[in-house]
């Protein structure tokens, strides 16, 4: 499937089913820990990159296959609400099935009336907010011109007030960048504008090509638990799973997602080892074969071997 990835199981989204609506990769940031490497050229405005049509097409069906979603979450190869046409897709996708909308977004461009309109229909919305002060927006998120902290959080703030769905805002916590006391009480003080339903913490657990970034440390975790926790409640996800086993072809899957992302070893072979519950050794053997294509490498991140893709084996668009 060239749009339709997944489901992928996570602690925030149980089984979501993924659609990437970008071509690789399209953004209007160049965030420091991106696990998509360098953003090249920033975009900004926004475009159909692919038919509408054709997108909804292979989400009816994937529909069709995957049965028991918790979610249809919109997540793209950049910044997803780039692509014009989204709050079509997402209407389209309400009248397919009852599975909740999702959409995860840099919100960067939700201080446009019109991309605010586009996501209304949908059930949760997930844009990020990793700091409280301009200088730390543009040290981490590095937006592209004109795209200011200001701009960001007068979007969110916009937002909120006409959004009836769930807001989660994403936090990606940087150890020793965002992950201060005084970091930490800004980006609070702008959470309490925004008034979100959640905050959902995230950490830097996969690697990040183009540049070295770190974990933070349990106890700056705790802080940054209890700062927030004063302008929303605060979830601190487990790292995610993957579940492949409606996969009706399991490397094309695994192609499918590690595109997208790197995914730890250890989590590749879990997801394997749960397609075969009879025979212990398969996901072993099943993971041998599919390194043998040459279509991944292994890289070190945080003393964890991951699986990500090699250059121009990937998906083709
Ligand atoms: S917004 Fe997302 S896709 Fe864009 S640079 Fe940041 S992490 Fe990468």
């Amino acid at each position: 499937m060239k749009y339709v990835f997944g489901p992928v199981s996570s602690k925030r989204l149980g089984q979501s089913l993924g659609v990437d609506l970008l071509p690789p990769k399209s953004c209007s940031w160049n965030c420091v820990y991106c696990q998509l490497g360098k953003t090249r050229k920033l975009v900004t405005e926004r475009q159909e990159f692919f038919p509408r049509e054709e997108i909804l097409e292979e989400i009816r069906e994937a529909l069709k296959v995957n049965k028991g979603l918790d979610w249809i979450t919109f997540v793209g190869s950049g910044e997803t609400m780039l692509y014009k046409g989204i709050g079509w897709l997402i209407a389209e996708v309400k009248k397919l099935t009852t599975t909740p909308v999702a959409v995860i977004t840099n919100g960067s461009l939700l201080y446009l009336a019109e991309v605010r309109q586009e996501l209304l229909q949908a059930d949760a919305v997930l844009p990020s907010l990793n700091a409280g002060s301009e200088k730390l927006h543009d040290e981490i998120d590095r937006p592209a011109p004109g795209l200011t902290f200001r701009n960001h959080v007068e979007g969110l703030v916009a937002f909120r007030q006409e959004y009836k769905g769930k807001l989660w805002i994403e936090v990606m916590l940087l150890g020793g960048i965002n992950d201060s006391d005084e970091a930490l009480r800004d980006l609070a003080a702008v959470l309490k504008k925004i008034d979100p339903d959640m905050v959902h913490l995230i950490l830097p657990t996969r690697p990040a090509p183009e540049q070295e970034v770190h974990l933070p440390t349990e106890e700056r975790i705790e802080r940054a638990i209890a700062i927030l926790s004063e302008a929303a409640t605060v979830v601190n996800p487990l790292k995610g799973s993957m579940d492949l086993r409606n996969a009706p072809d399991l490397l094309e899957a695994v192609t499918s997602i590690i595109s997208r992302h790197p995914v730890q070893q250890r989590e590749l072979h879990k997801a394997i080892a749960d397609c075969f519950p009879e025979e212990s050794e398969k996901a072993e053997q099943m993971m041998a074969v599919m390194f043998a294509t040459g279509r991944f490498k292994l890289v070190e991140h945080n003393g964890e071997p991951y699986w990500v893709i090699k250059e121009g084996s990937g998906l083709q668009r």
